[in-house]
């Protein structure tokens, strides 16, 4: 990751001042992290691209994989400035074509992922991005979904990291990296 280290401290600053802390959201004791305050500022949503272009270009990445639904918009243009394509890992039902699930835990019950079994070549050099790591079921699941595939994963990407969830021991086996920690 050939990213200056000085520059990255102080991007880290300026994009955990650009996040809203949103008490009580979607439910009582949960605190939203907003991104779409990162992406209504010019200077941080370019720079936040720019920063995740430096830490991943010349890994032979061919495809990047956006978690429904934030991981879209960074994986997006990620994807593009990596000159790689854009995969999507959506909610049941939303894929039109075939695709294979994966199951993972919810803090009460179990929610599903689905991915176009075309989506991914055997061998590929895959990278991961949602915008924040939690518990880890939804990242671990995705994983789940594109080695079924014959995916290699060269990195999963996060924006944030709620560290006290504990979501990368779910994750051991990958590279994982969040741009700041809460
Ligand atoms: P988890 O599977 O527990 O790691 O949850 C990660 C997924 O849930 C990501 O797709 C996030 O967008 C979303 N998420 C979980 N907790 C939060 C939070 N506090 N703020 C924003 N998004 C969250």
């Amino acid at each position: 990751m050939a990213v200056d280290q000085h520059a990255l401290e102080a991007f880290k600053t300026r994009f955990s001042n650009a996040i809203r802390n949103v008490p009580d959201f979607p439910k009582p004791g949960i605190q939203f992290k907003d991104i779409t305050t990162v992406l209504k500022n010019k200077e941080v949503f370019a720079e936040t691209i720019d920063i995740l272009t430096q830490m991943y270009r010349d890994l032979g990445i061919t495809k990047v994989i956006g978690i429904e639904s934030r991981g879209f918009i960074f994986g997006a243009a990620l994807a593009y400035n990596l000159k790689a394509g854009l995969v999507l890992v959506r909610k049941p039902k939303k894929l039109p074509a075939e695709t294979i699930k994966e199951e993972y835990e919810l803090e009460y019950g179990t929610d599903v992922l689905e991915i176009h079994v075309d989506a991914i070549e055997k061998g590929e050099k895959v990278l991961i991005h949602d915008d924040l790591l939690a518990t880890g079921g939804t990242a671990a699941a995705t994983c789940r979904l594109i080695e079924k595939l014959g995916g290699e994963i060269v990195g999963v990407s996060f924006l944030t990291e709620l560290g006290f969830l504990n979501g990368r021991q779910k994750l051991t086996a990958y590279d994982v990296n969040a741009l700041v920690q809460f």
